[in-house]
């Protein structure tokens, strides 16, 4: 049964400003080069259809070289104190930050995403390298000691080397951000792949900074997942490989990167459960999957997209989230500061996303509200809340990443606990409750890397972010993101 109530339409006043593109061939060894094949790209803004630029669709030997210059620019960049690597990434903090506006804008022109994603993106890639800087002071390791006698062990913090890293389309810069931070400060030079659709920032981001860091440090090559992609993965002279994108992918590279036995660091998708208990405050509840559920169009790792509310408040909530989602503005970047979905990444994430409603449909869910296509041009999808949803039915399990959230009941919280954890993906989940108890003890029984109380999405530096299970494993952010990129070694002297 279908039951459309809202109708949505896309605002389209207002003119984004034009995006100030990058330069177009491979960042490598501090400067643009170009590609060692002719071919190219397409890469395109999907709230119009328009195509912005053609970038290099890059070769093995393009890897090759990139991973000559950061191999030999580890030894110098290695070699610098915590004090000098801070010293670099506060400027790169500085020029992002100089550079707001040209990066949004460019940012929402390759992405279709709002102006209030893009400065959020923005803003959180800049306090990442800030945070990145001063962490990369504070660490230390274990002080010397003797454990055996006669002989004082001094444990040492190394680089890891070269680390290759592998980009998604969702937060191009913003993800980005989240491995160069960490990866720089921790003395690593590095390779990095954008996703094909959406390499734009970050080659601006290469070209901004290339004055302030030794030439090799941070190395860009753009093209398709199973050439450069994989190049880096099975490279032998990089030593880790970190990936944020789907499983299938994360699986691809974990299986190139085991013939040199290379670390691998995965950030792979997610399905959060969100759940809301009879206690819990509903009017919060619905307002935060409101943001937590549609942020970014839905094409959010973290997306607050399963709901499983208790039975006896389920009529109440679904009423509450459907009036929230009805509210929902979707429009174009330029159409204003309080735009809240903007277009699918791609025609082609826009076909994925339908073809799900359509399951939806054939599975014989409600649709309380959304569940279209709307006007092009550009590739929008009305924010959509689907309900009756029985236990085990595919949208229980499957990542949409898009601007669709399913509702389920449960009964006890034995019950909730176990729905909540049925899903391959251990990325994130949020429980919803005013009992101090539940609210101790629930989050303890997920099996997910993060669990919101009264609240989703809420992300800080400081904290770490990654998952279990199926959403890979490795932490970005804070602490744990420089402990990943680094490596202990154990100095042992006999004093007899
Ligand atoms: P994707 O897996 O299609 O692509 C991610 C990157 O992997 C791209 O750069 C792609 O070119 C590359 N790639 C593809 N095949 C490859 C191969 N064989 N070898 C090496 N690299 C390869 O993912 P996407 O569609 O760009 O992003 C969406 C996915 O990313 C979702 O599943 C989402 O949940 C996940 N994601 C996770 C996080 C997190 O923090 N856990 C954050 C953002 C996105």
């Amino acid at each position: 049964m279908t039951t459309e109530t809202a109708s949505f339409t896309v605002r389209r006043i207002g003119e984004a400003p034009a995006p100030s593109l990058p330069p177009f061939g491979q960042f490598i060894g501090g400067t643009f080069v170009a590609s060692t094949s002719s071919g190219t790209t397409a890469v395109e803004n999907p709230a119009t259809g328009e195509v912005l630029a053609q970038v290099p669709a890059g070769t093995v030997e393009d890897v090759d070289a990139a991973v000559a210059a950061a191999v030999a620019a580890k030894t110098e960049w290695a070699a610098k104190t915590p004090k000098e690597r801070s010293a670099v990434l506060l400027r790169l903090a500085d020029i992002i930050e100089d550079n707001r506006e040209l990066l949004e804008t460019l940012e929402s022109a390759n992405t279709g995403k709002p102006a209030a994603v893009a400065e959020d993106d923005i803003s959180s890639a800049v306090d990442t390298f800030r945070f990145s800087a001063g962490a990369a002071r504070a660490y230390t390791t274990l002080g010397a000691d003797d454990y055996a006698e006669n002989h004082t062990s001094v444990i040492f913090r190394e680089p890891v080397g070269v680390v290759g890293v592998i980009t998604p389309w969702n937060y191009p810069l913003l993800m980005a951000a989240w491995k160069i931070a960490p990866i720089l400060a921790a003395g690593n030079t590095m390779v990095l792949k954008p996703s094909g659709e959406t390499p734009l920032t970050t080659l601006k981001f290469a070209e901004l900074v290339a004055g302030e860091l030794p030439a090799g440090v941070l190395n860009v090559v753009t093209g398709s997942g199973g050439v450069v992609g994989n190049r880096i993965s099975e490279h032998p002279d990089v030593d880790l490989v970190a990936i944020t994108g789907s499983v299938g992918s994360g699986q691809k590279v974990a299986a190139s990167a085991a013939g040199t036995v290379k670390r691998v660091h995965l950030e792979l998708g997610g399905k959060a459960p969100v759940v809301v208990f009879d206690d819990a405050d509903l009017e919060a509840a619905a307002k935060g999957v409101r943001s937590a559920g549609f942020w970014n169009g839905g094409q959010e790792c973290g997306a607050a997209c399963r709901v499983l509310v208790h039975e006896s408040v389920a009529q109440k909530f679904t009423e509450l989230l459907v009036r929230e989602v009805s509210e929902i503005s979707v429009g174009t970047p330029g159409a204003g500061a309080d735009v809240e979905i903007g277009s699918m990444i791609s025609g082609a994430h826009y076909k994925r996303v339908l073809a799900a409603l359509e399951d939806v449909r054939k599975d014989g869910h409600t649709i309380a509200v959304g569940g279209n296509a709307m006007e092009g041009p550009g590739y929008f999808i009305e924010p959509t809340v689907v309900t009756d949803v029985p236990a085990g039915a595919p949208i229980t399990y499957t990542e949409i990443f898009g601007p669709v959230v399913s509702v389920e009941t449960f009964s006890d919280d034995e019950e909730a606990i176990t729905r909540a954890n049925e899903t391959v993906y251990g990325l994130a989940a949020s429980v919803w409750t005013s009992n101090a108890s539940r609210s101790l003890s629930v989050p303890r029984r997920l099996d997910f890397g993060t669990v919101w109380v009264n609240s989703h999405l809420v992300i800080a530096n400081e904290v770490p972010w990654g998952g279990f299970k199926g959403s890979g494993y490795g932490r970005d952010l804070s602490i744990y993101a420089l402990e990943d990129f680094s490596r202990t070694k154990h100095v042992m002297y006999n004093r007899g």
